[in-house]
């Protein structure tokens, strides 16, 4: 069976390698872990992933609901700004309620109890290689910079958990010790009057090569002198490099260099590249070679541009090219821009079996607006 392109194709093995490191990292550290559900968000893996996470984080309702219904486990809610008329709802499905403000914990925590209450904290510091991403950057309304007002809210018995995230892709273990080291004397008082602490996610654990035992051994020191149950909250760890998004060459035009046009487009179905203004981590094949492409989309944006990327033989129209990495941050994100055709979710089950789990066609384009 050949299935029409585009489509993300997600594959449960390659899952798996993740979550068994995920797995390990838990059993070793006592932290639990929920996945961020604004990274990732197709349900249609939750049966496996269940098997290995404790639950999910969301940034707002219809995450939290998501949580609660497909993934089940721990339901943890945060949201930069809820609305008050929101809070019944955030209250039936989550068991913790994170606020990003003192204002907010003020005057929503009561309508949420007996639910826990968490604060996000912003510790002043980060690591992310973006300034977009960068939750400690100037002017930053992502959690409370004013130390002493937290240390009045834990204080008080306003919260029992804090969350802290601070970091962006982070694979330099070094640097995480170092701001770990930094949060623990700088909030020595409030981690040892807390029940739980939330570390967010960004922190590259899954990478080949990543000192799990040496980090599992760092939150297990952590969980040991504060007496608090840590989390993690990992988005992209989980799905790095387990999705493709599988695409058809239409054209291949020259104009200085030969460029492949494809039938998907940066901006709908991989935005983050635009964003971050990064290439695709890879294509399948692009090995290396006299032949140099730059592969693009089929949008009107000039910059429609996956990357540039060599291989052995020349390419042809027809054939199929496999971008890879294209699980995190895309399908949470795609849009209909052009009206170009939505890829379709297929994913590759551990049996081998393939399940094309959702096609999109032009009604979903048509009542996605009105
Ligand atoms: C984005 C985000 C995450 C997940 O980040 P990843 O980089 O995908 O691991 C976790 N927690 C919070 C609060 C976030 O904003």
């Amino acid at each position: 069976m050949k299935i029409e392109t585009p489509y993300y194709l997600l594959d449960e093995r390659k899952l798996l390698c993740n979550l068994r490191r995920i797995a390990r990292l838990k059993r070793r550290s006592g932290a639990k872990c929920v996945l961020a559900l604004k990274c990732f968000s197709t349900w249609a893996v939750f049966p496996l992933l269940r098997q290995y996470l404790d639950g999910t984080t969301s940034s707002a309702l219809y995450e939290v609901r998501l949580g609660a219904e497909e993934f089940g486990g721990e339901t943890h809610a945060y949201c930069v700004g809820y609305k008050p008329e929101e809070m019944p709802a955030i209250r039936r499905y989550a068991n913790k309620v994170i606020f990003n403000s003192l204002s907010q914990l003020d005057h929503l925590a009561p309508t949420v109890r007996p639910r826990s209450i968490g604060l996000r904290v912003n510790p002043g510091f980060s690591y992310s290689h973006y300034e977009l991403a960068d939750p400690a950057c100037a002017f930053s309304r992502l959690g409370v910079r004013d130390t002493a007002a937290v240390r009045r809210a834990v204080e008080c018995g306003a919260v029992e958990g804090l969350m802290f995230h601070f970091n962006c892709e982070n694979a330099d273990f070094p640097a995480l010790v170092h701001m770990l080291d930094r949060l623990t004397a700088q909030y020595a008082f409030e981690l040892e009057r807390v029940r739980w602490v939330s570390l967010g996610g960004g922190i590259a654990f899954t990478n080949d090569g990543y000192p799990l035992e040496a980090l599992a051994a760092r939150l297990q020191e952590f969980t040991r002198r504060f007496d608090v149950q840590v989390y993690l909250e990992p988005g992209e760890a989980v799905v790095t490099r387990t999705t493709e998004l599988v695409t058809t060459i239409v054209d291949i035009v020259h104009n200085e260099a030969d460029i492949a046009i494809v039938d998907a487009a940066v901006e709908p179905h991989m935005l983050d590249l635009l964003i971050y203004r990064d290439p695709a981590k890879g294509v399948a094949g692009a090995t290396g070679g006299p032949h140099r492409y730059r592969l693009a989309g089929r949008t009107c944006l000039a910059g429609d541009v996956f990357g540039d990327f060599a291989f052995p033989r020349p390419l042809r129209v027809g054939q199929r090219l496999r971008i890879q990495d294209a699980g995190g941050y895309t399908m949470v994100k795609k849009n209909w821009f052009n009206g170009v055709a939505m890829p379709a979710i297929v994913v590759r089950r551990l049996d081998g079996t393939i399940d094309v789990v959702r096609r999109f066609g032009y009604t979903d384009f048509k009542n996605s607006l009105s």
